[in-house]
C-alpha cells in the first residue's frame, strides 16, 4: 500500500483515496464492533477492551451481513462462536474521588498575543487580567503533593494566558515544587505551554534543568502563522518566535520541545507544516482542529474536517514511509494513536479533566481543567476549600462516556472517551466523523507497521 517514496502530488492524492475509504467506512454501524478492511486481511475492531483481530473473508461477511441488519443478537452471538466474547472491559460506575495527580496553573491570566480564535478570550479568560501571586502557586502545589506517596509521580503544568508573563512565579513555584518533591521522594514532571514570543536564552538553561514538556504553539509556517497568531498590535511572531527557539532546541535533552498546531481553515497545509517543523528539530509535532472559539472564529465546519483528515492522512503516509525506511518521524498524533491501537486503550472518559486532572485559576479556584477556568460547568473547589468532591463525582457521574449520546452507540467509545469535554459541552459533538475517520486509518496502517515494521513498536 505504502511505496517507498512519494512525491507531494501523489501523497495527496493517495491520502485523498484513503480519506475518501476512511470517510464511508468508518461511520457507526454497530456498538459492538468495526470492520476495517486492510490489505488482505480484514481487521475485526471490537469496542469492549478496543481488541483487534485479524479475520478470515468468510468470518467478514458473515459480521458485515448481520451489521447490515442490525442484528446484534446474532453479532453476539458469533463474537461468541469466535470465542471473542469477553466480560466488558468497562462498566457504568464512574470514577469515585479519584486523587489528584496533575494540576496545570494559570500562571497569568494575561497575554500579550491576540489569538483570534483563543480559546481563553486572549488570555484573561473573560474577566480581568492577573497574575497568579506565588502563594497561591505553592499552595498549589502542595494540594499536588498532599496524598502523594514515596515514588509516585504527578504532573505541574504552567498554562495562560501566557504564562512567561509571570516568569518570575513560574520559576520559583517550580523551584519549590522540585524541592517539595525531592522532600516526599515523589517525580514532578513540568510542562508549558507558551507562545514563544517571551522566550529568552536563559529560558532554555532553566527548562533544561527540570527536565520540562515545553509545547510552542505555532499555527504554520511564517505568514500562515502571522495571521492567526498576531501581536495585539496585528504585528506577525512567526520570526521571532522561531528565533527564540533556537537555544532550547539546540539544548534540549532532558527538555523536550514539542510543536501545536491549532488547525483551522487557513492553516490546512500540514504535510508541509510538519516537515517544516520535524526539520527543525522540534521532539514532536502534532495538530489538532479548532472546534470551538471564544468569538466563534476560526472553528472547523464539516467541510474543512474532511479537508483536515485528508491533511492528517498525508502527514500518516509520511510517517509510514519515514518508519518503513527505520527513520524517525516524531508525528505526535499518529505515534499516540498507534500506540493506544496496539495496547488496546479503553477508557470510559477522554482526558483526565475532573478526574486526576484540574486546573487553578490565578484566584485559586479549581477547575476541570484549563480550559474551564472561570467557567461554572467545570467548578470543582477552591484551594481554600480543597476539591468539593460532591461537584467531582456528579460530574464523574454525568461525563462517563456510557451517558453520553450517541456515544454509547459508537464503535469508537473507548478510544475516543466521548470528546473533550469543553468543546462538546459549548458546541455539541462536531468531530465524530472525522474522529472515526482518523481512527479508521489508523487502524490500517496499525495492520501495515505491524506486518512490515514491527520494531517500530518496541
Ligand atoms: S464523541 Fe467519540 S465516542 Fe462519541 S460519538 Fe463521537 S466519535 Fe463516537
Ligand atoms: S476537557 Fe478538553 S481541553 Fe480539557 S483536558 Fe479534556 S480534552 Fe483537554
Amino acid at each position: 500500500m505504502t511505496p517507498t517514496l512519494l512525491q507531494a502530488d501523489s501523497l495527496a492524492v493517495m491520502a485523498g483515496e484513503l480519506a475518501y475509504h476512511a470517510a464511508t467506512h468508518s461511520k457507526p454501524h454497530s456498538p459492538q464492533m468495526h470492520l476495517v478492511p486492510a490489505g488482505s486481511a480484514t481487521q475485526l475492531f471490537l469496542a469492549n477492551g478496543s481488541r483487534l483481530h485479524s479475520i478470515s473473508d468468510e468470518t467478514a461477511a458473515t459480521l458485515k451481513q448481520l451489521q447490515e441488519q442490525k442484528n446484534e443478537a446474532a453479532i453476539t452471538a458469533t463474537l461468541a462462536a469466535l470465542g471473542l466474547d469477553a466480560p466488558p472491559a468497562i462498566d457504568d460506575t464512574p470514577l469515585k474521588n479519584p486523587k489528584t495527580y496533575a494540576l496545570s496553573l494559570a500562571i497569568a491570566q494575561k497575554c500579550n498575543m491576540g489569538c483570534a480564535y483563543c480559546y481563553a478570550d486572549q488570555g484573561d479568560f473573560g474577566g480581568p487580567i492577573k497574575n497568579m501571586p506565588l502563594t497561591t502557586a505553592k499552595r498549589s502545589i502542595d494540594l499536588l503533593l498532599a496524598d502523594c506517596t514515596a515514588g509516585s509521580k504527578v504532573q505541574l503544568t504552567f498554562l495562560g494566558g501566557e504564562p512567561l508573563v509571570n516568569r518570575k512565579a513560574l520559576r520559583e513555584a517550580t523551584q519549590y515544587a522540585s524541592e517539595q518533591g525531592k522532600l516526599k521522594n515523589v517525580q514532578v514532571n513540568f510542562s508549558i505551554t507558551t507562545n514563544g514570543t517571551l522566550l529568552k536564552a536563559d529560558d532554555a538553561a532553566f527548562f533544561e534543568q527540570h527536565g520540562f514538556a515545553v509545547t510552542i504553539s505555532l499555527d504554520g509556517i511564517g505568514e500562515q502563522h502571522d495571521r492567526l497568531r498576531p501581536l495585539k498590535n496585528g504585528s506577525g511572531t512567526y520570526a521571532q518566535i522561531i528565533e527564540n527557539i533556537q537555544p532550547l532546541l539546540q539544548m534540549q535533552r532532558k527538555m523536550q520541545v514539542s510543536a501545536r498546531v491549532t488547525v483551522t481553515p487557513l492553516n490546512m497545509d500540514l504535510a508541509q507544516t510538519l516537515q517544516e517543523f520535524i526539520g527543525m528539530g522540534f521532539h514532536s509535532v502534532g495538530f489538532s482542529p479548532l472546534l470551538r472559539s471564544s468569538n466563534g472564529q476560526g472553528e472547523m465546519t464539516q467541510q474543512d474536517l474532511e479537508q483536515m483528515l485528508q491533511g492528517m492522512i498525508a502527514c500518516g503516509l509520511l510517517f509510514e514511509q519515514h518508519v518503513l525506511a527505520g527513520k524517525r518521524f516524531p508525528f505526535l498524533n499518529m505515534v499516540n494513536a498507534l500506540k493506544e491501537i496496539a495496547k488496546g486503550t479503553h477508557r470510559p472518559y477522554p482526558c483526565g479533566a475532573g478526574a486526576g486532572y484540574m486546573g487553578v485559576s490565578a484566584d485559586g479556584e479549581l477547575a476541570a481543567c484549563h480550559r474551564f477556568v472561570n467557567e461554572p460547568a467545570g467548578r470543582m473547589g477552591s484551594l481554600d476549600n480543597g476539591v468539593d468532591h460532591t461537584l467531582q463525582n456528579n460530574w464523574l457521574a454525568t461525563r462517563h462516556v456510557h451517558q453520553q449520546q450517541p456515544c454509547n452507540q459508537c464503535w469508537a467509545r473507548y478510544l475516543c472517551g466521548g470528546g473533550c469535554h469543553h468543546e462538546v459541552l459549548e458546541k455539541g459533538r462536531t468531530a465524530c466523523d472525522y474522529i472515526r475517520g482518523w481512527l479508521h486509518y489508523t487502524i490500517q496502517a496499525h495492520a501495515r507497521i505491524t506486518r512490515l515494521a514491527p520494531h517500530w513498536y518496541k
